[in-house]
């Protein structure tokens, strides 16, 4: 068998289009122009590759970018105020603040402190607390766009038996808790798990998030199975030669499963415009409107 590949990268294009069809209405009919405050402390590179690409995304379908660069001496509550001032602007309808953090900031103190109507990433304790609750939420963009790259292959999970590998607060957690609100089976594996090869061969979803090179083998995986790989991670051939692979043997697992993620070309493309997605979504909530249609 040779899997169906998930192409992230056309289906991000399509739902990019869809974001700034929306945005425009938005604009156009209500006068509304999400505007995305994305803070950066200190000056961390892959951080910085990030924060432009998520503002060259921002711009790309009609929303505002709002950057805010600091120096990594910033102090806790110099940062708490920058966010507390974008809380209370109405221009600001979502606010991200890029980690990590320099090591004078507790994270948590930070992102908890984001009010949870314009959390677009999703972190505040509320909206994971309304995710777990069936409550609707700021759910983090990595498991949005997975959710929605199941459902290119699967329009329906119900009954599905899903493994989780991972349970960060990032991805493995919300993920697991996307896929039982979709009335999949899930199983959630981690360090402690016993027989994961075991658990991956019972999975006819399987996600994995660990970040640990091809970890999972082709002979782990179900034959048929849809495999979703959220793994970012960098290696270095016997060449010299660095390149990104994900957590999921992509050669091996290409004859065996149904339908699998490439990395990069996979969750990655997607992340970034399911974070536009929240953005838009945050500022129609704010505004008393439906949720928009993306
Ligand atoms: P993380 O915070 O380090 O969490 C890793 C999780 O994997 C932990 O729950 C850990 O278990 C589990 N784990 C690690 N090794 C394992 C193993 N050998 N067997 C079973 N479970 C194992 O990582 P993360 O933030 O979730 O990110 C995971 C990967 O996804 C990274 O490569 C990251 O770069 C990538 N990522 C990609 C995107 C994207 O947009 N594509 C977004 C976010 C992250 P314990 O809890 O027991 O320690």
């Amino acid at each position: 068998m040779s899997a169906k590949l998930i192409d992230g990268k056309a289906i991000a294009a399509a739902l990019r289009a869809s974001v700034k069809a929306e945005t425009h209405r938005l604009t156009a009919t209500h006068g509304i122009e999400p505007g995305l405050a994305v803070v950066l402390v200190g000056d961390d590179a892959a951080s910085k590759t990030y924060v432009a690409s998520k503002s060259r995304a921002v711009v790309e379908v009609g929303m505002r970018p709002l950057d805010y660069h600091l120096p990594a001496a910033t102090g806790e509550a110099e940062l708490l105020a920058l966010v507390q001032a974008l809380n209370a602007d109405p221009a600001v309808t979502g606010i991200l603040v890029q980690l990590p953090l320099p090591p004078q900031i507790d994270p948590a103190r930070i992102l908890n402190s984001i009010d949870p109507n314009k959390d677009v990433d999703g972190f505040h304790p509320l909206n994971a607390g309304r995710l777990m609750t069936g409550l609707p939420a700021l759910v983090p963009a990595t498991p949005v766009a997975c959710l929605k790259l199941i459902k290119s292959v699967h329009p329906s999970l119900a009954g599905l038996n899903a493994l989780m590998v991972g349970r960060s607060h990032i991805v493995g957690n919300p993920l697991s808790q996307v896929l039982l609100n979709e009335n999949a089976t899930v199983t959630i594996a981690h360090t402690h798990t016993r027989n994961l090869p075991d658990h991956c061969r019972r999975a006819e979803v399987l996600c994995v998030a660990i970040g640990c090179a091809e970890f999972i083998r082709g002979d782990w995986i179900k034959p048929g199975a849809t495999v979703i790989d959220v793994g970012i991670n960098r290696v270095t051939d016997a060449a010299g030669k660095s390149r990104i692979v994900g957590d999921v043997n992509f050669a091996e697992a290409l004859d065996v499963a149904g339908a699998i993620t490439p990395v990069p070309g996979g969750v990655g493309p997607m992340t970034i415009v399911c974070l536009l997605v929240n953005t838009l979504r945050a500022a129609c909530a704010q505004a008393g409107l439906p949720p928009p249609a993306v």
